[in-house]
């Protein structure tokens, strides 16, 4: 096989926040060493949308795919550690529940742990599911440590991600591309040239330069420069399913140490997050304008958060969907660019690492082959429909019906059809309908499903078969020795300070 005359040998990457800093720098990461140019034009007057500081375990593998050290990235972006999300009123008010990021319990012999635990659960014992969770556990206690520290323990397969500040990803991440040749052009791109056909040329900058390239990333954040503005791709709304299309967004002091989880808490109109990092705290309210004013949310946000303000409250409005094509001609969007879903199970960040990975896999020359391009929006696309339904399964068996809007989810919110199928699926015996390559697994399922009150109508009768007290027992040591565990581990404001302190400022 012949060397291919026609690779790529220049990508213009419009957009540099947290999306633009990473695709610049895994462009750069995978080219090093060649002759193959990456440009990143920026513009500090429109500047960054500058939240976006919850991820999910994902992100770790992008920073080890680059080469970066954890603990250092950890202190230069005020980092601090996330065992999943604790969620607050969903279900009914005064009640919450945690979704760990990894496992629950161990399979005995051979059957699912869910299904022993529903068996128990069905001969009288009371002990909550996430007592089989070592991120529920650790999360409950304030507890954090390294799961590779813990081997031999039953902490070893913890899973954990980060808190970030958002602005200092991007500064971290600028100065890795650019140590890797990435040339960063700071300027406002006023135009775009087409070839008849209507592939994109070049930017043309308010002062009048040009960057010319083969293949151009859109990174411009929610207004889509060159895959929407530029080559009109069209955005698939899917603001029926899920209805909140605004936040309001303030950082405040820390009052209390930071917490090795993201809270996630209801309120009348949507929900509000709380993100703690090791220098502040990002908050946010949620929410959607057909039951709350701008002014209603921003007093709900204000009347909710802890610690004294940093910044003065900030409300960006979005719109649920995504791009009809990721990939549009010799354009790929990421990021805010590609569609938006809410920030609810922190999955932004890590859209924009799995599209650029599935690219890298898929990676065309200068012909651009339909194929390639057609295969890969269409698993863009079930990515996002994937999330879109765990989303929806957060909003749509509340048992609230205080307000409008809770009222109008329990009633009006459309249910995707492959989300029913495994409502249904569930509550008739506690299964699942696992796709391919899907980013939540059956942990994240069961988390949701149980603290949403979702009960299957039976557990799988083979368990009937076990001899019961084996069974409990087994249950029991495994619950117990996540505790033991646990309890031995440091504080989580005590493992930042021993591991990846950061500056202060
Ligand atoms: C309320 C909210 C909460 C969120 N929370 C999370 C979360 O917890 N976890 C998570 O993973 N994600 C979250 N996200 C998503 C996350 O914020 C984004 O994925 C992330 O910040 C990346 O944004 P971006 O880089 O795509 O866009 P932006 O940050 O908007 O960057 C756009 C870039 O394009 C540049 N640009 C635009 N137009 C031009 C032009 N004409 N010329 C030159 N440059 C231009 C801008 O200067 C900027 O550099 C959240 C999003 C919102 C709205």
């Amino acid at each position: 096989m012949k060397k291919n005359a026609q690779s790529i040998q220049q990508f213009v990457i419009v957009g540099g926040g947290t999306t633009g800093w990473i695709a610049a720098a895994t462009l750069a990461n995978i080219f090093k060493g060649t002759a193959v140019g990456i440009t990143l034009v920026e513009s500090a007057e429109i500047g960054i949308i500058g939240v976006g500081e919850a991820t999910i375990p994902p992100f770790l593998a992008t920073l080890h795919s680059l080469g970066l050290d954890e603990a250092e990235f950890i202190k230069a972006t005020q980092g601090s550690f996330k065992l999943g999300i604790r969620f607050e009123d969903w279900h009914q008010r005064g009640e919450h529940y945690f979704h760990p990021f990894g496992s629950l319990g161990r399979s005995i012999d051979g059957h699912d742990f869910f299904q022993c635990w529903l068996k128990a659960r069905a001969e009288g014992d009371t002990t909550p599911l996430m007592a089989h969770s070592p991120e529920s556990v650790l999360s409950d206690h304030g507890k954090f440590f390294l799961p590779h520290k813990a081997l031999g323990t039953a902490l070893a397969g913890t899973h954990y991600a980060l808190h970030l500040d958002a602005t200092l990803v991007g500064q971290y991440l600028r100065a890795f591309a650019e140590k890797l040749g990435v040339v960063r052009v700071e300027g406002h791109v006023e135009s775009v040239q087409q070839t008849d056909v209507g592939d994109i040329t070049s930017v043309q900058l308010k002062d009048g330069r040009q960057i010319a390239g083969d293949f151009f990333v859109d990174c411009s954040g929610f207004r889509g420069l060159l895959i929407e503005q530029t080559l009109h791709t069209g955005y698939d709304d899917w603001s029926a399913y899920l209805p909140c299309n605004r936040a309001v967004t303030v950082q405040t002091k820390n009052v209390t140490a930071p917490t090795p989880y993201t809270t996630s808490t209801a309120k009348d109109s949507g929900w509000m997050w709380r993100i703690p990092l090791q220098h502040r705290t990002g908050n946010g309210y949620v929410f959607c304008d057909k039951f709350c004013s701008d002014e209603e949310a921003t007093a709900t946000l204000l009347a909710s958060v802890e610690g004294e303000l940093m910044t003065a409250p900030r409300v960006i409005p979005f719109v649920t969907g995504i791009r009809k094509q990721a990939w549009n001609r010799n354009c790929l969007a990421l990021g805010l660019a590609q569609g938006f879903l809410e920030p609810l199970e922190s999955t932004a960040i890590h859209l924009v690492s799995k599209t650029l990975a599935l690219f890298v896999r898929m990676f065309p020359d200068r012909s651009y082959n339909p194929l390639l391009r057609n295969e890969f929006n269409r698993r863009v696309r079930a990515d996002y429909e994937e999330i879109r339904d765990f989303l929806v399964l957060h909003y749509c068996t509340t048992q609230r019906s205080d307000t409008p809007f809770w009222r109008w989810c329990q009633t009006e919110m459309k249910i995707p059809p492959t989300l029913q199928q495994k409502l249904d699926f569930f509550r008739a015996a506690g299964g699942l309908i696992p796709g391919t390559e899907e980013l939540f697994q059956p942990t994240s399922w069961y988390a949701v499903f149980n603290g949403m009150g979702q009960e299957p109508a039976a557990y799988n009768p083979t368990l009937d078969a076990l001899d019961y007290s084996k069974l409990a027992m087994s249950m029991q040591r495994g619950k117990d020795a996540i505790l033991a565990a646990a309890l031995k581990q440091p504080s989580h404001a005590d493992f930042l300070a021993e591991y990846c302190q950061a500056p202060k400022i």
